[in-house]
């Protein structure tokens, strides 16, 4: 049966004499698996489509595992991804992301704008700051949204000082001992994480937080996605060598 949907590429894999095999985030079936015969082939319509990262129209054709893309159409083909290396490793970082915590054929079109958003705020050059955003609002839609608000252990708005487990939540001076290992977030990397999670995407564009509030969170969400995923993203070695100059492992190793 065929099927119409808009999709991003989030991974392919070369199969066969030249086609590919390509994973897609679709608005209306959520991840899908899909063929793209020829799509190795200079000439094939299908070359320009299924580039990693590109924003499509795509037509379908449902099979039994895997499904076929008949026919495809570029809204976006976000190219300046795929030249940057910095921008292609935070891309591979989101879209593995997405593709460990989504199973096949569930729909979410929060996901899907939410990965819109992400890459066009880091096609802006702000691919740290939407990415932390990304991976919060990622867990919230999954429904694994860490609590920000108040005290993981006993409820109680934090004051002074404050930590992060890697359970998912704040702690307050008194419960941090029961949740080890902890990591401390300063008060405006707490703010910043926040508001991260809550405002309007097209408005953090206007928040110019420092790089230590930035280091901060990606450091406490580090330890939550690594804590919540099964086994380590093949994506994350390339981005921290690009983007993590102080070495993000040490100090997580520090902190416990
Ligand atoms: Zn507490």
């Amino acid at each position: 049966m065929l099927y119409r949907s808009e999709g991003i590429i989030l991974r392919t894999q070369d199969f066969g004499e030249a086609d590919k095999i390509t994973t897609i985030f679709t608005k209306s079936k959520g991840k899908i698996s899909a063929v793209a015969n020829g799509a190795r082939r200079v000439r094939n319509r299908l070359l320009g489509p299924t580039q990693i990262f590109t924003y499509a129209r795509f037509i379908l054709l449902s099979g039994k595992n895997l499904d076929t893309i008949s026919q495809a159409e570029i809204i976006n083909s976000n190219q300046e991804m795929r030249d940057d290396l910095e921008k292609m490793a935070y891309g591979m970082y989101v879209s593995e992301l997405v593709d460990v915590f989504n199973e096949e054929g569930v729909a979410s079109t929060e996901i899907f704008y939410l990965i819109l958003d992400t890459f066009a705020l880091g096609n802006r050059g702000l691919f740290p700051l939407a990415t932390r955003a990304f991976e919060l609002r990622l867990m919230k839609f999954l429904g694994y949204q860490p609590r920000l608000e108040n005290c993981l252990g006993c409820g109680i708005i934090p004051s002074e000082r404050i930590w992060f487990s890697r359970e998912g939540g704040v702690l307050c001076a008194n419960c941090k001992q029961q949740f080890t290992p902890v990591i401390e977030l300063s008060l405006g990397a707490w703010e910043l994480m926040k508001r991260l999670l809550t405002s309007d995407f097209s408005r953090l564009s206007i928040l110019r937080p420092s790089q230590q509030l930035l280091d901060e969170i990606e450091i406490a969400m580090r330890a939550y996605l690594d804590f919540r995923m099964e086994r380590p993203l093949k994506s994350l070695p390339f981005l921290m060598s690009l983007c993590s100059p102080n070495g993000l492992t040490r100090r997580i190793e520090v902190n416990e």
